[in-house]
Formats: structure tokens, C-alpha cells, sequence
């Protein structure tokens, strides 16, 4: 009877979450492989329209996804056969894949309530910020602090890892979410702060690692964002400041004064890759430019953590010209990968951005490199290759987390 009783809770509050919320049944995802350069140019010009593209257009012979609206289908099926581009359909609804990520969410829930914070499940904004500032008062390794304050007046809030012995040692800085919806992104920050608090003094390599440098975390680098993923539409990317019309947001990691407005992002205010008006116009993008700023001569690796793909990316986004010191960044990004792929099998491809997807200008790496000369400036999609996509099962959590941890500290030693 008990179990019945849970079932018939979980179905409530699942509604109840419903409610209020962008509808997706019915919605498809379906994948397209360009085979020629006029086919892959129509995507990239399709990608900067209003169509959300869950993977990039990026080399002929690699697969692209883009969801569909069941009233858009046809005619969006019309547009690829005029390139001749056939299709497959991914998922035939997403409304039900949602649905299901809701329901395991609130099981997880039901099953660990009243224990410690459950790092194998998804979090709202409030709850990661109250884990964060739990955390600073439990352990003196952390201190919490917020880097800037959102349109909608939310504070971006980071983690300070440090054994406090110099304001001089290095500094190495993460950050997850900056785009919303991809939510095993934070998932493996909170991971990586609990495994750094809790195995200092114990674990050889963390300590040596926190010994040598100072990790400084943003959880969820857009949590305005974030928060509407909760509350209002599950696959939401951007901020949430008003273009005027009826679109809203602007992608902060188009945001960077690296090649802004370049290839690779829109003008558009209704594209998922809409680059703002001017550079650093979002305040995700312009904090985190202040922070590094702040940190000048002291930050040695800045990763932008993503989902997802499976990639591990270095500069340049913005050109298919390769960084001055991109025999050094490739050497340590298959240092990563290797390390990575040891732990379950997992296959990261590698690479700069321009080559590894395509060209994607304005995104934060370009600009920790160019601009402040951080060496290891990387960008990471994480699991999957498009079983699940972004609502990866919280059970799938754990080692994704573990295996992105352990190719991060490969990079830093
Ligand atoms: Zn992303």
C-alpha cells in the first residue's frame, strides 16, 4: 500500500509541476547527417533562425539534431527537402521525455528526503545556493560569494575552494549552465565541490591539487535561465532580458567580446544563439569577465562546462585559425580525454571548437585566451551523443560527474 500511495504522490505533484509549464507533447527531435556543403550551409543558416537545434551543424557526415513543433513539422520537412536532406526522427515526443526526467526527479527525491544533499539528482537555484552557502559556514576550505546580479535580480553565485595559504597560488575557475537547460552541467559542479571538500587531507591527488591552486566554481552561470527551466519551459537556453517583441534572451556565450556577432551566432533576438546587442550586454558574460579580470595573471585554466556531445574543446570558436599555442592545449586536452576515457569507456572527441563543431563566436574561451591569456581555456560537452540529450537520468549523474572529474584533474596536474 505504501508504494501505491508514493505512486499516486509522485502523479500529484507531477501534475501540479505541469500546470504552469511550455507543453512539448508531441514535439519531435529529428536527426539530419548533411552529406554536402550546400546541405550544411543550409543548416548553419537554419540554426540562426528560430529553430532550437539540440546539436551544432558541423562537419559533413556528422549528425544534427533539431526538435520540431507538430504544427512546424511539415513545413520544416518541406524546407530540408528542398536541399534533399532526408531525416530520422530522435524522439517522436519530448513532452513524454520530460515527463519521465519529472517523474524520476521527484522519486530520487521522495526516496532521500530529510538526508544530506543528493549529488545523483537535479536541483533548483535555490537549493544549489543554499548548498553553496551550507557549505562555506561547514567547510573552511569554502567560502560562497556572488559575482554579479541577473536581469531578474538573482545572484550568480560561486564557490571559493581554497587552503587560504596565498592570494598569489594559481587559480583555476569553472563554470556550469551558462546555458540553461543543460542540467548534468551544474549536476558535476556540485560534484566536483563536494569531492574537493570532503577529500582534502585524505585523497593524495586532491589534496596536492587544492594545495597547488585556488578552484573557484559557478554553478549555474545563468541562473535566470536555469530557473525557468524549472518553472516554466524544460528546454530553455538563453538568459531571460526582453529583446523587445515578443523573444526574449540573449546567449552569454555569444556574449564575449571575442568575435562578436561573428559566425555562428544571430542577430536574431528569437534564435537560441542570439548574441545581445553589444558585447558583454548580459550580465552572466560581463561577471565572469570581471572575475578573471579581478584574478589578472593569476588564472591558469578556465573551463566552460556544457552539454551535450561529448567534446572537449580549446579556442579558437570564432575562427578556423589555430591559437598560437595550440600545440600545448591539444597535448593537455588528450592528457584529458585519456583520462576521461579510463574511467568508463567513454569517447570524447577533441579539438578546436572551429573544427571539433564549427564556428561559434562570442563564447567565453575565445575570450579567457585572447584577452587574459588563460593557456587552458576549454569547453566540454558532456554526455550524451543524443540517447537522452539534455534530460540525462539522474542515475546517469554519478559517472558522468566522475569521469569529467577525473579528465579536469589530469588537465590541472
Ligand atoms: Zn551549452
Amino acid at each position: 500500500m505504501v508504494a501505491v500511495s508514493l505512486k499516486k504522490k509522485i502523479a500529484i505533484l507531477a501534475t501540479l509541476a505541469n500546470a504552469t509549464k511550455v507543453d512539448y507533447t508531441g514535439h519531435k527531435v529529428i536527426r539530419v547527417v548533411p552529406k554536402t556543403e550546400v546541405q550544411l550551409s543550409f543548416l548553419l543558416k537554419l540554426q540562426e533562425q528560430a529553430y532550437d537545434f539540440w546539436s551544432s551543424p558541423s562537419t559533413l557526415g556528422a549528425p544534427v539534431d533539431i526538435r520540431i513543433s507538430p504544427s512546424r513539422y511539415q513545413f520544416l520537412i518541406n524546407l530540408l527537402n528542398s536541399v534533399s536532406l532526408s531525416h530520422t526522427i530522435r524522439f517522436s515526443d519530448i513532452g513524454k521525455q520530460i515527463e519521465d526526467e519529472e517523474r524520476a526527479i521527484i522519486l530520487r527525491r521522495a526516496m532521500h528526503s530529510g538526508r544530506a544533499f543528493d549529488f545523483e539528482n537535479y536541483h533548483t537555484y535555490p537549493e544549489i545556493e543554499a548548498y553553496v552557502n551550507e557549505l562555506a559556514t561547514t567547510s573552511p576550505l569554502v567560502s560562497s560569494s556572488v559575482i554579479g546580479t541577473t536581469y531578474e535580480g538573482r545572484g550568480i553565485i560561486m564557490a571559493t575552494i581554497s587552503t587560504g595559504s596565498s592570494a598569489t597560488k594559481p587559480v583555476m575557475y569553472f563554470e556550469c549552465a551558462m546555458h540553461a537547460r543543460e542540467w548534468a552541467a551544474p549536476a558535476t559542479c556540485l560534484f566536483m565541490m563536494n569531492e574537493l571538500t570532503t577529500k582534502y587531507g585524505t585523497d593524495a591527488e586532491i589534496t596536492a591539487l587544492l594545495d597547488y591552486a585556488d578552484w573557484l566554481i559557478t554553478p549555474v552561470s545563468n541562473p535566470d535561465g536555469y530557473d525557468y527551466t524549472w518553472t516554466t519551459d524544460r528546454l530553455w537556453r538563453k538568459n531571460r532580458t526582453p529583446n523587445g517583441g515578443l523573444c526574449y534572451g540573449t546567449d552569454p556565450n555569444r556574449n564575449f567580446d571575442a568575435g562578436f556577432g561573428g559566425p555562428g551566432a544571430s542577430a536574431n533576438g528569437c534564435s537560441d544563439t542570439f548574441h545581445g546587442p553589444y558585447a558583454f550586454s548580459t550580465e552572466e558574460a560581463s561577471a565572469m569577465r570581471d572575475l578573471i579580470i579581478a584574478n589578472k595573471g593569476r588564472v591558469v585554466a578556465a573551463v566552460s562546462i556544457h552539454t551535450y556531445s561529448q567534446l572537449w574543446m580549446s579556442p579558437y570558436g570564432s575562427q578556423s585559425t589555430l591559437p598560437a599555442d595550440y600545440t600545448e592545449m591539444y597535448r593537455v586536452m588528450g592528457i584529458s580525454v585519456n583520462a576521461l576515457t579510463a574511467t568508463y569507456g567513454t569517447v570524447f572527441q577533441y579539438g578546436n571548437i572551429a573544427d571539433t563543431i564549427y564556428l561559434a563566436s562570442g563564447g567565453s574561451i575565445d575570450w579567457t585566451y585572447d584577452a587574459e591569456g588563460v593557456l587552458y581555456s576549454y569547453a566540454l560537452e558532456l554526455r550524451d551523443t543524443g540517447l537522452y540529450g539534455f534530460e540525462l537520468p539522474p542515475r546517469l549523474i554519478l559517472p558522468t560527474a566522475t569521469e569529467t572529474f577525473n579528465g579536469l584533474k589530469a588537465m590541472a596536474k
